[in-house]
């Protein structure tokens, strides 16, 4: 018997659970279903698995009024539902290429619950995959399970996700655009109409396209994107070299452009994250495999990559060596807002200082527990900032959460060793620090060579 307006959710992570919670906050009736049992169990309870600002309390909400159902067996829901939505992971293989073997294993799920349903039925496909898997292996999947025919007897969409971690749930609720790639026309209907009731009288521009070019669309999008962030990134090392040189000015300066715009142009210590870091390879992959040259991905990742080397040969220089120095990270997220350490940039800071003889402790507001669980037994994982400086020779300011920016010289002298300050995310006031005896240095500003 199927529900009125019902999803099934596949995948409980980062953009699951936000996207069961957001769903089920406007009336949609969301089974929601994981191979992770203590994930079932936390959401079960209202409990958010991930901090993300607003989650909580929508799936707080959601459970608690009955729209958001844990279920542990998927055809539960998938028998009950009108749209089935995949967002298992799609992490790196070690070649670069993403790693398919969760949206297969999804699909062999989906298509065994389809063999049974009477009913019309939506498999939505949302984690991001390489161009032609939607029409290629993972419809085969689902059509060799069920032994039913897509399009005839289920419908099909490619429907890439552009949320970012920190305002995942108002990117969900407010998106600049939604892009459906449809097998058929019927299908991508179909799906428009969840939209709707999602969206109601404020549904953003839909963009119909096929699998493919939404798929190519997922992977160009976030490559554009960290183009942007590595650009501003080169010009930010010319910028310290150059004396008045401020790449927020700069990049303040060619934001107005509306070719350009003012997004994705912060200078810092670079991108990370679970997304751009391998949908970069894997689109380099791709198109490698089709005989072609990533150039600019190329470059993207080459200076992303020597961020973290920038700021540890900046430390070097300012201590002399790095072994037996005591570094002070002030933050360890990918960026504000999130628990998320994939990939993250301060992470791979901490790796490098501790491989040239640094001993590290190290802050984050809200990560503290996948800290623990990528540099446990390697650093010294701090309860605050005060902790974090104790005794500290330099410290780096490495994800740029707002609470960092409290940092003064009153609040510094009183715990650390050195006077020497990273700002590799551009948060401080510089005027705080102009007649202290800090030495604050700040990437992508002038910075004057060092007075012996
Ligand atoms: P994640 O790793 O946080 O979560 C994936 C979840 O899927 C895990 O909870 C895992 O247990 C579950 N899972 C794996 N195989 C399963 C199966 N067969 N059945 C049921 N559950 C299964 O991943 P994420 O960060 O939420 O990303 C999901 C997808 O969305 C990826 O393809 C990613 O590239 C894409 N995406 C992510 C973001 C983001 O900000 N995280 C943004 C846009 C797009």
């Amino acid at each position: 018997m199927q529900d009125t307006m019902s999803v099934t959710v596949i995948g409980l992570g980062y953009v699951g659970i936000v996207t069961a919670a957001c769903l089920s906050s406007r009336g949609i009736l969301v089974y929601c279903h994981d191979i992770n049992p203590e994930k079932l169990s936390a959401i079960r309870n209202g409990v958010s698995p991930i901090y993300e600002p607003g989650l909580e309390d929508l799936l707080r909400n959601a459970v608690m009024n009955g729209r958001l159902r844990v279920v542990e067996d998927p055809a539960e829901g998938i028998s009950r539902s009108s749209y089935t939505i995949i967002t298992v992971g799609t992490p790196s293989l070690s070649d670069g290429s993403a790693d398919l073997s969760q949206v297969f294993s999804a699909a062999e799920t989906i298509g065994k619950c389809l063999r049974s349903l009477n009913q019309r039925h939506v498999v939505v496909l949302r984690s991001t995959v390489p161009p032609g898997t939607t029409i290629g292996p993972f419809m085969n999947i689902l059509e060799s399970f069920s032994g039913k025919k897509c399009g005839l007897d289920f419908g099909l969409c490619f429907n890439p996700e552009f949320l970012r971690e920190g305002s995942a749930v108002e990117d969900t609720l407010n998106p600049d655009r939604i892009v459906i790639g449809c097998i058929d026309q019927k299908s991508g209907e179909e799906l428009l109409s969840l939209y709707r009731a999602l969206h109601q009288e404020q549904l953003p521009p839909v963009i119909m396209t096929t699998p493919t070019s939404a798929e190519l669309i997922k992977y160009a999008n976030n490559a554009f994107l960290a183009m942007k962030i590595s650009f501003i990134n080169m010009i930010s090392r010319l910028c310290e070299k150059l004396p008045g040189g401020n790449v927020d000015e700069v990049a303040a300066g060619i934001g107005a452009d509306k070719r350009i715009g003012p997004y994705f142009l912060k200078a810092g210590l670079g991108w990370g994250g679970s997304c751009f870091p391998k949908d970069l390879r894997a689109l380099r992959r791709i198109f490698l495999e089709a005989g072609l040259k990533p150039h600019l991905i190329d470059a993207t990742i080459e200076i992303n990559d020597g961020q973290v080397e920038w700021v540890c040969r900046l430390l070097e220089r300012e201590l002399s060596t790095l072994s037996g120095k005591r570094i002070a990270i002030l933050g360890a997220a990918f960026k504000e807002f999130t628990d998320d350490v994939r990939e993250s940039q301060a992470i791979r800071l901490a790796n490098r200082l501790l491989n040239s003889g640094a001993s590290i402790s190290i802050f984050d507001p809200a990560a503290t527990i996948n800290v623990s669980k990528v540099l446990d037994g390697k650093v010294d994982i701090a309860k605050s900032i005060d902790e974090c400086l104790e005794n500290a020779d330099a410290a780096v300011i490495a994800t740029p959460w707002p609470v960092f920016r409290s940092l003064t010289p009153e609040k510094l002298r009183e715990k650390m060793k050195g006077k020497i300050i990273i700002d590799a995310r551009r948060i401080i006031d510089p005027k705080l620090f102009e007649s202290s005896e800090f030495r604050l240095l700040i990437l992508g500003s002038y910075m004057e060579s060092r007075r012996e």
